[in-house]
């Protein structure tokens, strides 16, 4: 069944470039994935789709609100240089006066099956990636490639259960519309893309969506936008003279993206009329820090008045989240936390997998950190224990072993705002993706987790 799965992945196209040979395509390698779909409650998937649109609005309203951002993270941007940079950048472009008027947000809500002591799971929320949200594209593949194998295997009946899933056609639908709302024939959609691009076949899934709508899309990085970007006298974008409608970062979510000239790329972009997909201020909605103060009691009710039942949805998928800002608060759950770290999660202001802390580790930098500013640059989060189950992770050169693993889905979402007025806002589909449960940390492009799909149970 390996055997058959691996060659379904590959004719599929669920591909990844070479560790050794990321920077062409002439060697490639299917992208890890299960061998068996992995069991998912249906309840829970149906409630963590239910509430899709209500993230999409929530990180919209949080994208617009000056005063929350500021002050949410007035602590953070004191510790944290990287997110005190694209901080700088957001006021700067607020003062100039944005030239943007169509904004398109794609997300992912990122979500465990937290395990009670009565063995009911219920879904907890582990964040909303507001940047750079990948696996749409070869996650549009896999459920074909499960089917195989459970036909394979003799379950033609269980087969047929599997749903469709095309997130990549669901944000290229969102990318056409900011292309459209924009209203220039000749403009294209630039997807903004890293130096290494491991992950670019993920990446062609949403461009030739695009492409079969008949939207040119080029890929640039950084450093062509400082060497060929530059802005009109009413800030309309251009790539050596080509005009740019939409910019669909792919990259600029860590530290390591950026040096001074990447910066100085960035800022161009951002004070463009072109739509970034996110602009900056949905990017820093995206941040642990306002994760963590959307949980506190009566924020969600401020920051979209009238719509309780939307907030209801939301908060019923939080788990807890804590400030580490100085003060009383944070000293308290410090202590918790010191006293009893495999309750929580450490996480810091950083994106992409790999960053958290556990266990001893968390309880060592906190009792290092408890009494300094650092402190503030992290948060706290109850950790969520999922039941494991048995799977096979199918990687490229790895024996084949059964092995403990546990889920995480998350939901694509996708909104387009012209003005004030949403025009679209939707649900985009799913991914799921599925690790051993040795890995505390770690998503797909970090070598940890692999792409699975759901069989609704
Ligand atoms: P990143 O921005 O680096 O992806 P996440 O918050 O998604 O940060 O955390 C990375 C990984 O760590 C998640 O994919 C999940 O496997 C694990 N993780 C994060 N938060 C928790 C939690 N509260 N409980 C258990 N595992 C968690
Ligand atoms: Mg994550």
């Amino acid at each position: 069944a390996a055997a058959v799965a691996v060659d379904a992945a590959l004719l599929a196209g669920v591909l990844m470039r070479t560790g050794e040979q990321p920077h062409a395509s002439d060697v490639v390698n299917y992208a890890p994935f299960t061998l068996l779909p992995s069991a998912v409650p249906r309840a829970l998937f149906e409630q963590a789709y239910a509430v899709q649109q209500d993230f999409n609005l929530l990180v919209d309203a949080i994208s617009q609100n000056k005063e929350f951002l500021e002050q949410t993270l007035a602590s953070t941007v004191k510790v944290d240089d990287f997110t005190a940079q694209l901080f700088r950048i957001y006021m700067q472009v607020l003062e100039e006066g944005l030239a943007q008027t169509v904004f398109l947000g794609i997300n992912r809500s990122d979500y465990m099956f937290d395990c009670g002591l009565d063995g009911t799971a219920a879904l907890r929320q582990i964040e909303i990636n507001t940047i750079a949200a990948s696996f749409g594209g070869l996650t549009s593949r896999t459920a074909d490639v499960h089917g195989l194998v459970l036909k394979v295997l003799g379950k033609t009946e269980e087969a047929s259960h599997l749903l469709p899933n095309n997130p990549a056609k669901g944000l290229a639908s969102g990318i056409a519309k900011a292309w459209e709302l924009y209203g220039s024939q000749r403009a294209v959609v630039m997807f903004l893309v890293e130096e290494i691009q491991r992950n670019i076949f993920d990446q062609r899934c949403v461009e030739n969506e695009l492409w079969s709508r008949n939207i040119r899309v080029i890929r640039k990085r950084f450093r062509d936008v400082f060497e060929q970007g530059s802005l009109d006298a009413s800030r309309r974008l251009y790539m050596d003279g080509q005009e740019v409608a939409v910019v669909y970062y792919r990259e600029g979510y860590v530290p390591q993206n950026y040096d001074q000239q990447n910066w100085e790329a960035r800022l161009l972009l951002e004070r463009s009329r072109a739509v970034k997909c996110p602009d900056i201020a949905t990017q820093l909605a995206g941040t642990k820090k306002v994760q963590q103060e959307l949980s506190r009691p009566g924020t969600l009710e401020k920051l979209l008045p009238g719509r309780p039942e939307a907030i209801a949805r939301m908060r019923a998928t939080f788990a807890g989240l804590y400030s580490l800002d100085e003060g009383e608060e944070g000293d308290r759950i410090a202590a918790t936390a010191i006293a009893d770290p495999d309750r929580f999660v450490l996480k810091p202001q950083r994106e992409g997998g790999g960053n958290n802390l556990y266990g001893e580790e968390l309880r060592q930098v906190l009792e290092k950190i408890k009494d300094s500013p650092e402190r503030t640059s992290y948060i706290l989060m109850d950790k969520i224990k999922p039941q494991p189950a048995l799977n096979y992770l199918l990687r490229a050169h790895s024996p084949l072993q059964v092995s403990q693993c546990i889920s995480e889905l998350g939901i694509f979402g996708v909104y387009v705002r012209q003005g004030q007025e949403l025009v679209l806002n939707q649900a985009a589909g799913h991914l799921l993706r599925t690790k051993a449960i040795e890995h505390a940390d770690g998503g797909v492009a970090a070598g940890v987790a692999v792409l699975d799909t759901p069989y609704l149970v």
